[in-house]
């Protein structure tokens, strides 16, 4: 495995969005060429070996990473948005959060029968927002060939809401 860039370029920001939260800020890894396409071909390559047919960026970071491994790859891409964003036909989940829920949509052509999805992110928290996106797909009739992620946080043991999906992090904490 070689060293990840990325990991330098990962700024801690405490108390974003509210207090006791330690945000993990991407933005510098954007910065950084070299860095970012690491990042990018190190997810691409896992994707084609899932066998992807299409990738699926979850709003808004996982458009940043998702979109350059689709055009890496030559695949179509599908967003996964948070409520009331999509303008057409869709289909919505809602996901528990610690106070309420979430809600993520997709447009209801975005994956089509059969196909395989990637789903892209930039972090793993309790993987609430993943298995909402994964829960879509198979909505539509496709299947989730894997998840890609820049960060895991995994004392929030996320995957346990991915359990049967491959998981892929580049940056475990
Ligand atoms: P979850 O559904 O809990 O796995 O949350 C994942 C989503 O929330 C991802 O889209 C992340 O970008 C964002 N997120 C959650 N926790 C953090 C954190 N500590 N730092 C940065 N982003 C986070």
């Amino acid at each position: 495995m070689p060293e990840i860039l990325a990991k330098k370029f990962i700024r801690d920001v405490p108390d974003f969005p509210k207090k006791g939260i330690l945000f993990k800020d991407i933005a510098p890894v954007l910065q950084h060429a070299e860095a970012l396409q690491q990042a990018v071909d190190i997810i691409s390559l896992d994707a084609k070996a899932k066998g992807a047919e299409v990738v699926i960026g979850i709003e808004s970071r996982g458009f940043v990473f998702g979109v350059p491994v689709a055009l890496q790859l030559g695949l179509p891409f599908s967003m996964a948005r948070k409520l009331g964003k999509l303008p057409y036909e869709r289909i919505t989940e809602e996901y528990a959060l610690e106070y309420g829920t979430n809600t993520v949509e997709m447009h209801i052509d975005a994956v089509s029968e059969g196909q395989r999805a990637y789903v892209v992110d930039d972090l793993l928290a309790t993987g609430g927002t993943a298995a909402a996106a994964a829960r879509l797909v198979e909505r539509l009739k496709g299947s989730v060939c894997g998840f890609g992620f820049l960060v895991e946080l995994t004392f929030l043991n996320g995957r346990e809401n991915l359990l049967g999906y491959p998981v892929h992090v580049l940056i475990e904490y």
